[in-house]
């Protein structure tokens, strides 16, 4: 048995973001959404969620300071800190400012994303993504976190997975605002780039000095069988999920069919000081004429992890080497592993899922990668969008109507891997 050692001062970390953990979100999309009968599959809400907006997220990050990690990464909820269009909330600002001086504290380098998939009611009501004064409202935002937080915070990220919430909620029905048309999925893309890019410039003008990234989901999109057909469909549904956002990072241009007509962004190209990579699994792709919507693709799902109503893949390592990989040959930036994790219950497969995981990252680095941190989604079950609280993905397990917490064994495991700066082979 050897150790993999990591690079020195590798950042360990979990991740959070707001809507999840914070409770008493109510100025945004989602609460409405969480509101109707069905959309939500547990019939549950986050109007809890973990109380860190009740008090405590503090508690929280001790434990995650307890497991020797030395990062977090949280979001901000925009919806409470801009309540009404133009209007900031001093209170709000204050309470991350004090959650994000007691994370430095406890020896937790803050990583904060500006946007997880939330937005503020009054902004949903003028479009939403669609909107007109979209840009120019998260560019201000922007600017006004950079100013007030900047001080605590150690990496900032604009936008979580603007490749999931186009399909989730604009080419698709699954979260709000549930439009289920192809066109609006696009106009969403172009809207996010464009979101990406002000938030960026905002940032950077705020705090020169601090990193700004976007943060994409990267799953490895493989044939299900070893024939063309399968191997197109695969290659499509990987080029509108992933390809399309790492070419328009290297050039600016966001590329049709998805983009209609082709369209640059100005300050888009290399407008990411490091990647962040959200890593769940790998979807095998069957071709299917009768999914026209998907282009042409199925995903296979027999060995994936699996609820009723959403799939994060099979576990597949690998992946994960391949896919750091691949980004770092395309833009040539620093990466982060911002996710990565399974939901299970029962910790039954966290363990092995952790380890082979946080090898793959490894095995990255050694081929050439230039990786600086893995963040194990999540630090504690929490509000999991459209299924509740039915898939926990927690190192720490928790009952949302008592709010208790408990460790689960993966959080230990987790804990030597820090300890160690390492993984046994
Ligand atoms: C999201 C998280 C989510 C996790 C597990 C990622 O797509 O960024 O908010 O909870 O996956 O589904």
């Amino acid at each position: 048995m050897t150790l993999l050692h990591f690079p020195h001062g590798f950042l360990w970390g979990t991740a959070t973001s707001s809507h999840q953990v914070e409770g008493d979100d109510a100025n945004t999309d989602w609460w409405a959404f969480e509101r109707v009968p069905g959309n939500i599959h547990d019939g549950s809400n986050a109007d809890r969620a973990c109380e860190w907006w009740r008090g405590r997220a503090e508690e929280d990050l001790d434990r995650a300071a307890e497991l020797g990690t030395n990062a977090i990464r949280i979001s901000l909820s925009w919806a409470r800190l801009e309540p009404e269009d133009g209007r900031f909330d001093h209170a709000s600002f204050d309470r991350y400012r004090q959650l994000l001086a007691h994370a430095r504290a406890r020896g937790l380098s803050p990583c904060v994303t500006l946007h997880h998939f939330t937005l503020p009611r009054w902004l949903v009501r003028d479009g939403g993504l669609l909107g007109k004064k979209l840009v120019p409202r998260f560019a201000r935002f922007c600017a006004r976190a950079g100013t007030e937080l900047g001080a605590h915070v150690e990496r900032w990220v604009t936008i979580n997975e603007p490749n999931v919430l186009a399909f989730m909620s604009y080419f698709g029905k699954a979260w709000p605002p549930a439009r289920g048309s192809a066109i609006d999925g696009g106009r969403a893309l172009v809207a996010l780039a464009r979101m990406h890019a002000a938030g960026y410039g905002a940032l950077k003008e705020a705090t020169p000095e601090t990193p700004v990234g976007l943060v994409l989901n990267v799953p490895d999109f493989v044939a299900a069988r070893d024939n063309a057909v399968d191997r197109a469909a695969a290659k499509a549904q990987d080029a509108a999920f992933t390809g399309w956002w790492l070419s328009a990072l290297r050039d600016g241009w966001l590329r049709p069919p998805l983009a209609m007509p082709p369209r640059h962004v100005a300050r888009f190209a290399k407008s990411s000081d490091f990647l962040g990579v959200n890593y769940y699994g790998r979807y095998r792709v069957r071709f299917d004429p009768r999914s026209g919507a998907t282009l042409f693709g199925r995903a296979e799902t027999d060995r994936s992890i699996r609820t009723a109503h959403n799939d994060w893949g099979d576990v597949a390592p690998d992946g994960l080497t391949r896919q750091l990989r691949r980004v770092h040959h395309a833009l040539g930036v620093p990466l982060v592993v911002t996710e990565n994790g399974v939901m299970d219950a029962e910790d039954s497969l966290r363990r092995s899922y952790l380890v082979s995981h946080v090898r793959a990252v490894h095995e990255a680095i050694a081929k050439g990668a230039d990786v600086r941190g893995y963040f194990v989604w999540s630090l504690l079950d929490n509000f999991e969008w459209a299924e509740g609280f039915e898939a926990r993905f927690g190192l720490f397990a928790l009952d949302p109507l008592t709010q208790i917490r408990t460790k689960r064994p993966s959080a230990d495991l987790y804990a030597e891997i820090c300890r160690h700066n390492g993984v046994t082979t």
